[in-house]
């Protein structure tokens, strides 16, 4: 992956999973653990691995423009020229053109970064208030590298008792979590805060405040481990229950 969308060391512990979406998703106010006051609160966020990208987060939300937002994860990204997350299958041209765009509301920004043996490099940035969560990206994303996916934007859900969204979902991917623990994100990304975490520590020598953050890392990555293996046990105990899980 060349370097594009990368931030220096200092700025990547700061954002440690890098994305681009209306929120940030685990960097340092996306970890809510130790808020105080935060420790009973549910919310709402929904599991990038299970969800199809069906298109009922775009339109059954209560909000007029959906809480639910795409989030493009640059750690998962490969920075492609022909990005199925951008292009529409039958484009014209590989240009920033409307008609090639598959976002309806083109708020997948499309920027060229740099090029390498001949192969030429973009970065594809979402802007959080034209995406109405429609999952036409994540879709398309998905023949690919599946970067871009869905999430809860909590900036901007009400946090309904029960999410219409919730009730729609056809691949039941919506769960309640508390808000001091995590923010969901694809399995596959924690495998990259745990590199990153042993980096740091390999790197950290008499360095003791990289070691801290190498540990704060690992200490990101455990509590994603840990949500994974509750939902499992929610996910078997409520087959066939219509509660919402997590609560
Ligand atoms: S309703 Fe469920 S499956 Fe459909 S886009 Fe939303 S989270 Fe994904
Ligand atoms: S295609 Fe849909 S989900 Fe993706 S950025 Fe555009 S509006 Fe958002
Ligand atoms: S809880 Fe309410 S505001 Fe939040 S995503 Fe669900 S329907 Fe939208």
């Amino acid at each position: 992956m060349p370097e594009a969308g990368r931030t220096d060391r200092r700025g990547f512990l700061a954002d440690a999973l890098r994305t681009s979406g209306g929120f940030a998703l685990v960097g340092a106010g996306g970890f809510l653990v130790g808020r105080r006051g935060q420790e009973e609160l549910q919310v709402w966020q929904l599991d990038p691995d299970k969800c199809t990208a069906c298109g009922n987060c775009a339109t059954y939300c209560v909000l007029d423009v959906s809480a639910v937002k795409c989030v493009n994860c640059f750690d998962m990204c490969g920075f492609c020229d022909i990005c199925t997350g951008y292009f529409e299958t039958n484009y014209w041209s590989l240009d920033t053109a409307a008609e090639n765009q598959l976002c309806p509301t083109g708020a997948v920004i499309r920027r060229f970064v740099e090029e390498q043996s001949g192969q030429r490099f973009y970065e594809y940035t979402i802007d959080g208030p034209l995406c109405i969560g429609c999952g036409k990206c994540v879709k398309g994303c998905a023949l690919m590298n599946g970067s871009m996916y869905l999430q809860v934007e909590h900036d901007r859900c009400v946090n309904c008792n029960e999410c219409a969204i919730a009730t729609a979902c056809p691949a039941e991917a919506f769960y309640r979590i508390p808000a001091n623990q995590v923010e969901i994100v694809k399995q596959s990304a924690i495998g990259v805060l745990e590199r990153r975490g042993r980096q740091q520590l390999r790197e950290a020598d008499e360095d003791p405040q990289l070691r801290e953050e190498g540990e704060s890392l690992l200490a990101r990555a455990a509590v994603q481990r840990q949500w994974r293996a509750r939902q499992a046990g929610w996910d078997a105990r409520q087959q066939g229950e219509e509660a919402p899980r997590g609560s």
